[in-house]
C-alpha cells in the first residue's frame, strides 16, 4: 500500500477542509487534503455567505478573486407575511467593513481556496479520494487509509487528521466520539429559476404564510434560489400530486413567481430536498483527531450559517495549530492536543448561539395557530420599525467576527 506522511492530513475539501488547509500552508506546513469527489461541481450548496464570512475571506486574501469570478451582493433583507412585507432590514446601515452578505457559489469559493492554497509548497490535494479507515494506534489516531482516484487503497499519516467531510461525516462515525442528531419538524425543497421581471436583483425574500414559508435567494449570475418547507419526510405525498402540487404550493406563498416557475419547472427532477438536522457533538475530538464543520456540528440552513462557521472553524483551528506543529516529538503530540481542545472551547459557544437563533426562527416559521402567526407578525413589525432590536439579532448571525467601525 502506498504510504505519506504529513504533518495534517485534512478529511474532505469542502469550505471548513480547505480554508484549514489554505492558512497551514501559508505557515509553512505541510497539508494533505483528501476530497472524494474529482471535481468541486457542487449544486445547491451553501451559496450563502454571511457578512463575517465575506470579511473572513477578505483578510485570507481570496475575496477579490471570487468577486471577479461572480458573486452577488446582498443588499436587503425582506420578510412578508400574507402579502405585506412586515421586516425589512438594509445592510447598508451597518458600521461593518463587510456589511452585506454575498452570494457565493460553492465551486467558485473552493476553486480560489485551493488555487491559493496550493501556491504553497506544502499544499497537496489528492480529488477522488475517499477516506474509508481510521490508523489507530494505542488509542490515538495516527492516520487514515483511503480509496484513491486510481482505485487502489492508499494511507497517510500525519500528527493530526481532520475530519471535515461535512453532514454525514464518515469521520465522525469511524472516530468513535459521541453525537446527538436531532431531526426538525421540517424538510426544505429547493429548486433554481431565472430571476422574475420586476424582482430588484440583491434582496433576500422570506415569505410566510400561516405554516409554510419559502425563502428566495437571488442566485449568481441572475437566479434565484427558491426553498419551501414539506413537513418531515413528506415529499412522497407532494410528489403524489404531480408537478402541479408544487405550482400551487408556490401560489399560496409568491403568487407573482408563479408565471416563470410553471415555465421553467415542468417536473421534479430539477429540485432537491435538504433534509433538516441538526448535529451536536459533545466532545469533538479525540487523540490525533478532530472533527471541524458541519462534521461537528451541523445546523440547519437559516441566515447561512454553515459555510461562515466552517470557514471561521477552519481559520480558528490553523491558529491554534501552528506553533504546537514548529514542536518536535512528544512535545508536538502535546501541543497538538491541547490546541485541539483550546479549538472546541474557543467555538462551541459561537455555534451555540447560531443554532439557538436558528432554533428560534425555526419554531417561528412553523407556527400554524392563528393567535401564533398574528404574534409572529407583531413581532417581526416590532422588530422592522427598531434599529436596536434589528441590529441585535444580525450582530447574533452576521457580525460575530469583525469589529465594528468607529463612526
Ligand atoms: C442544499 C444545501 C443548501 C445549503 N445552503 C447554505 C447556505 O446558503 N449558506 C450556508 O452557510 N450554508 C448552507 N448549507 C450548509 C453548508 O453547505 C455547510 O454548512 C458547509 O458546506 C459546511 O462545510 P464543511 O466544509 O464542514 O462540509 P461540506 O461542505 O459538506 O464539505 C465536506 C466535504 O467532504 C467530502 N467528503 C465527505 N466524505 C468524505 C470521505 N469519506 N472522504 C473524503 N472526502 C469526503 C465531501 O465530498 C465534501 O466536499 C447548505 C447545505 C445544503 C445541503
Amino acid at each position: 500500500m502506498n504510504s505519506h506522511t504529513t504533518d495534517v492530513c485534512v478529511a474532505g475539501g469542502g469550505p471548513a477542509g480547505l480554508c484549514l488547509a489554505l492558512c497551514l500552508a501559508r505557515a509553512g506546513h505541510q497539508v494533505t487534503v483528501l476530497e472524494q469527489s474529482p471535481r468541486f461541481d457542487r449544486t445547491f450548496r451553501g451559496e450563502s455567505m454571511s457578512p463575517d464570512g465575506v470579511w473572513l475571506l477578505d483578510q485570507l486574501g481570496v475575496l477579490d478573486t471570487i468577486v471577479e469570478r461572480g458573486a452577488l451582493k446582498i443588499e436587503r433583507l425582506e420578510i412578508a407575511e400574507g402579502g405585506k412585507v412586515v421586516m425589512h432590514s438594509e445592510f447598508s446601515e451597518w458600521d461593518y467593513a463587510q456589511r452585506y452578505p454575498m452570494e457565493i457559489p460553492q465551486p467558485t469559493l473552493l476553486s480560489v481556496l485551493a488555487e491559493s492554497s496550493a501556491e504553497h509548497s506544502g499544499f497537496d490535494l489528492r480529488t477522488g479520494a475517499k477516506v474509508t479507515e481510521l490508523i489507530d494506534e494505542d488509542g490515538t489516531v495516527a492516520g487514515v487509509r483511503y480509496r484513491g482516484a486510481d482505485g487502489e487503497p492508499h494511507e497517510v499519516r500525519a500528527a493530526l487528521v481532520v475530519g471535515s467531510d461535512g453532514r454525514y461525516s464518515k469521520i465522525r462515525d469511524l472516530s468513535g466520539l459521541e453525537f446527538e442528531k436531532t431531526m426538525l419538524d421540517r424538510d426544505v425543497v429547493w429548486l433554481r429559476v431565472p430571476r422574475p421581471e420586476g424582482w430588484e436583483r440583491g434582496i433576500y425574500r422570506i415569505r410566510l404564510s400561516g405554516s409554510r414559508h419559502g425563502l428566495f435567494i437571488p442566485t449568481y449570475p441572475d437566479d434565484i434560489r427558491v426553498g419551501f418547507n414539506i413537513p418531515k419526510g413528506g415529499l412522497k405525498e407532494l410528489r403524489a400530486g404531480g408537478i402541479e402540487a408544487l405550482h400551487a404550493r408556490m401560489d399560496e406563498i409568491a403568487p407573482e413567481l408563479t408565471p416563470t416557475l410553471r415555465q421553467h419547472v415542468t417536473s421534479w427532477s430539477g429540485t432537491t430536498v435538504l433534509d433538516i438536522f441538526t448535529v451536536l457533538t459533545p466532545r469533538w475530538s479525540r487523540p490525533g483527531l478532530v472533527l471541524i464543520g458541519d462534521a461537528a456540528h451541523t445546523l440547519t440552513p437559516i441566515l447561512g450559517q454553515g459555510v461562515n462557521h466552517a470557514l471561521i472553524d477552519g481559520h480558528t483551528l490553523a491558529g491554534l495549530l501552528d506553533p504546537a506543529l514548529d514542536a518536535t516529538g512528544a512535545r508536538r503530540a502535546e501541543l497538538v492536543q491541547t490546541a485541539v481542545l483550546r479549538f472546541q472551547a474557543e467555538r462551541e459557544s459561537r455555534i451555540r448561539i447560531s443554532r439557538q437563533l436558528q432554533l428560534r426562527q425555526e419554531r417561528a416559521f412553523t407556527f400554524e395557530h392563528t393567535l401564533a402567526v398574528a404574534a409572529r407578525s407583531t413581532l417581526y413589525r416590532v422588530l422592522g420599525s427598531s434599529r436596536f432590536l434589528q441590529k441585535k439579532m444580525l450582530a447574533t448571525a452576521y457580525f460575530q467576527l469583525q469589529p465594528e467601525l468607529a463612526t
